[in-house]
């Protein structure tokens, strides 16, 4: 595709339902009292995504500005704990990602540049955050019939909480794997307990079974949102960022903040607005929904 090409595409009816999603989202958030960020996009410390089963290794492009290196930001996890540390008890971001991943298989719904909208909640449980999500989510299918049924004519299911809950286990000996409960399954359903990133917390009554949950879509659509408890103990930090073979020096003001003591229980997750967005509007791939694609391993045309 040439750049002529790419300004001629119709990209108008996927860009008034994105409206219409970020609109809802945005406003249920204000409207619950959290405070709305603007987003970081380079930071001296960024999200490892590692080890994480759904990623493939990666790092994050560092440039040098005024004395230190500075990373684009994978994810702003890390900055959400501090801006609660900071006193700021609910908070939402939307937030641009820069992920320059390598797959040898283009699933539809990997862009190497997108934005999530990444909340986090002081003291909450994982419990607090799946029933805010299933809130939002039914919430907007609801809002999304109307329009979605006369810009489209596609059906957005009706959908209420609460939404069915699996382990990964479970996920693995009902379905094999998550890709298929998606194509099975009819509604949005919960992933949770995930080996994955050090953040998320490791659940102290079950060692080795985590506090985090994942959101998939159906039709084949896959994860929409990620999320979970996370540490805040220094030790435990300690101890898992060296499990996961990472280095304690990557995270240095990461580690200050945890060692004084300040960082806060808190959880949260982040949902793809890309992925939703394709979900709404029944697109095979998401860079139709991007009005400049960034597919990994496709030369970006503009
Ligand atoms: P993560 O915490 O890494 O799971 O990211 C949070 C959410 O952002 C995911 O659940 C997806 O909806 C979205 N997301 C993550 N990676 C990508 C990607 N490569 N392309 C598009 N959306 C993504
Ligand atoms: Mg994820």
């Amino acid at each position: 595709m040439n750049a002529v090409q790419l300004i001629s595409r119709d990209i108008g009816k996927a860009m008034a339902v994105q409206t219409k999603v970020i609109d809802y989202m945005t406003g249920f958030f204000v409207e619950k009292g959290f405070k709305w960020l603007l987003p970081v996009m380079l930071s001296s410390i960024t999200d490892p995504l590692w080890p994480d089963p759904a990623a493939s290794k990666m790092r994050a492009p560092e440039i040098e500005a005024y004395g230190s290196k500075l990373k684009l930001m994978h994810s702003m996890i890390l900055h959400k704990q501090f801006a609660v540390s900071m006193g700021l008890d609910r908070i939402f971001i939307l937030s641009p990602n820069i992920r320059l991943e390598e797959r040898d298989r283009d699933d539809g719904r990997h862009a190497y540049e997108f934005t999530q909208l990444d909340f986090e909640i002081a003291h909450a449980s994982m419990d607090d955050v799946i029933g805010l999500i299933e809130e939002l989510i039914s919430g907007l299918f609801g809002e999304m019939r109307e329009p979605v049924g006369e810009i489209l004519g596609r059906e957005v299911p009706r959908v209420r909480p609460p939404f069915r809950r699996f382990t990964l286990e479970e996920i693995k000996a009902e379905f094999g794997d998550e890709d298929e409960a998606s194509r099975i399954m009819e509604e949005p359903f919960w992933i949770t307990d995930i080996s994955r990133e050090f953040y998320d917390r490791e659940d102290p009554e079950k060692p080795g079974h985590f506090r985090n949950y994942d959101l998939i879509l159906p039709e084949g659509y896959g994860e929409v949102s990620s999320g979970g408890e996370r540490e805040w103990q220094y030790d435990v930090i300690i101890r898992k960022l060296r499990e996961s073979g990472l280095s304690l020096e990557a995270f240095k003001p990461y580690l200050e903040v945890a060692k004084a003591g300040l960082l806060k229980p808190t959880a949260g997750a982040g949902i793809g607005v890309e992925r939703l967005v394709r979900y709404m509007v029944g697109a095979k791939h998401i860079a139709e929904v991007q009005p400049f694609p960034r597919i990994p391993g496709v030369p970006a045309v503009i």
